[in-house]
């Protein structure tokens, strides 16, 4: 395979040999139900219209395996006009590469017209400094296989007969459960750096391992990620931790050392004096959010990133306090750094920035027990976010467990009770500890856009 996507030469004379392992319908596991509706309508109609028509991708993979793909992908001979007109509700996306989707409802079916090798001088593929920019060559389902990054993706169950198609050796990795990247590991990561992390990644959500060629060269190229655009890094991070598969995505970008490429002062923190008690925070954060994912709970990434910064910045304002900065000032100061420095590797949209922030602010507000804060905090919209913060630092700094119990308790009881309770308990400060300057709280407008990068955030006060 290796010499496969080197030239374009080259290409046209190995793509005469790569004759595809057939699969029969009998000999695999794929059951058409299930495959969602849309997608097989899709399929049904492209091949009574003459094309030929494949699932593909990952949900080939994943019903392969038995599991139950999230989305369904097509490939198909149709250009996206071709398949265009043969669907009502069909619309034309995508500028880097034309794709057609279909939508039923809530189910959006992705149609991929089969890409091409192209050739240097005779096609609408840009290339800079060895990565694909701009890509619409159309091509044969045989170089469409060898385009794709793994060889578990790039599967092909065939509409005609339910047959799948392997090019490219994936049934038998996917049953070594191997990643494998099709053709030259570094020129394939060169071309796209994203494909690292997308190894990082489905190994942990299929708990497969990368065959020793693709892992071997993430160590030196890993650097390559720093030209990839911050909005893309935050797709992926999604990807990476909020697909139920979190905490060992994590593990693995840590050990294929990419962590520090996407976050880079997390990755620091994990190798600093505090690495075994912020591993145990991250442990607990990560599979907290795993598990919900898997319950179908709501989650946000503001509480993972939340989590992932938390020790760079209380290690950052620890040693400006020691500086002789004043603890507050050090503290803002820290969370702006750590803040500005995260956004430079990937843009976090400002209304997640925003609402780490408020989880780290409202640490210090869980000792204040007085009736109007102590109700003013209840009410607050990222409460529950914080409270939860609270608790999973509780389990390795058990100074705030009483804290936790307190505002467990406080949240159970009605208003009536809660009023009740507040009467009797008198102001409460922490030994030793300085009493707040009383400030008016300062609330901050909301952008109305979401998709803002973080830019300067404006100073508040994280002991309000
Ligand atoms: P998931 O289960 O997370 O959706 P997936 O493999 O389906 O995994 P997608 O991002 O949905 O991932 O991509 C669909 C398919 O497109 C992949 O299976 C692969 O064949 C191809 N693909 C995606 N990203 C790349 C890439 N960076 N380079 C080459 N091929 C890619
Ligand atoms: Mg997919």
């Amino acid at each position: 395979m290796n010499q496969i996507a080197s030239s374009a030469a080259e290409t046209d004379s190995s793509l005469k040999n790569l004759v595809p392992r057939i699969i029969p319908r009998a000999e695999h596991g794929i059951s058409r139900k299930n495959i969602s509706n849309g997608a097989l309508r899709v399929l049904y109609r492209l091949h009574e219209a003459g094309y030929k028509a494949f699932l593909v991708g990952g949900a080939v993979r994943d019903l392969l395996l038995g599991e139950h793909p999230k989305d369904f992908d097509i490939a198909t001979d149709a250009t996206p006009e071709q398949t265009r007109a043969l669907f009502r509700n069909c619309r034309l996306i995508g500028r880097r590469f034309r794709l057609a989707h279909v939508v039923f409802g809530r189910e959006i079916v992705e149609v991929a017209t089969f890409r091409g090798i192209g050739e240097a001088g005779n096609s609408d593929r840009h290339v800079v400094d060895g990565r694909i920019v701009r890509d619409n060559v159309y091509g044969s389902i045989e170089e469409d296989a060898i385009r794709r990054d793994f060889t578990v993706n790039a599967l092909y169950y065939d509409i005609a007969d339910f047959s799948v198609r392997d090019y490219v050796g994936g049934i038998a990795d996917l049953q070594h459960r191997t990643m494998r990247l099709i053709g030259d590991p570094e020129l394939r990561y060169r071309e796209d750096p994203v494909r690292m992390l997308r190894a990082a990644r489905l190994a942990a959500k299929l708990n497969f391992s990368l065959a020793e060629e693709t892992e071997a060269p993430i160590a030196g190229l890993a650097g390559l990620l720093a030209d990839v655009a911050p909005a893309r890094l935050f797709d992926e991070s999604l990807k990476l931790f909020l697909s139920g598969h979190g905490l060992e995505s994590l593990r693995r970008l840590h050990n294929l050392g990419l962590l520090g490429e996407i976050f880079p002062a997390t990755a620091k923190a994990l190798a600093g004096p505090r690495s075994a008690e912020f591993g145990r925070l991250l442990g607990y954060t990560f599979t907290s959010t795993d598990e919900r994912i898997r319950s179908d709970k709501p989650v946000t990434p503001a509480f993972l990133f939340a989590a992932m910064l938390w020790e760079p910045v209380r290690s950052l304002a620890e040693r400006l306090v020691e500086d002789g900065n004043d603890p507050n000032v050090a503290w803002q100061v820290a969370v702006d750094r750590v803040v500005h420095q995260q956004a430079v590797r990937v843009a976090i949209p400002k209304r997640f920035v925003m609402a780490m922030e408020e989880i780290w602010s409202l640490q210090s507000r869980f000792e204040q027990r007085q009736k109007k804060r102590v109700l003013r905090l209840l009410a607050h919209p990222k409460f529950r976010a914080a409270y939860d913060f609270l608790a999973i630092r509780a389990h390795d700094e058990p100074e705030l467990r009483e804290q936790v119990e307190w505002w467990t308790n406080a949240q159970e009881l009605d208003a009536q009770q809660l009023s009740e309770q507040l009467q009797t308990s008198p102001p409460r400060r922490v030994e030793g500890e300085p009493a707040k300057k009383r400030k008016r709280s300062r609330r901050r407008k909301r952008s109305s856009t979401d998709t803002d990068v973080v830019s300067a955030p404006d100073a508040e006060n994280p002991g309000e």
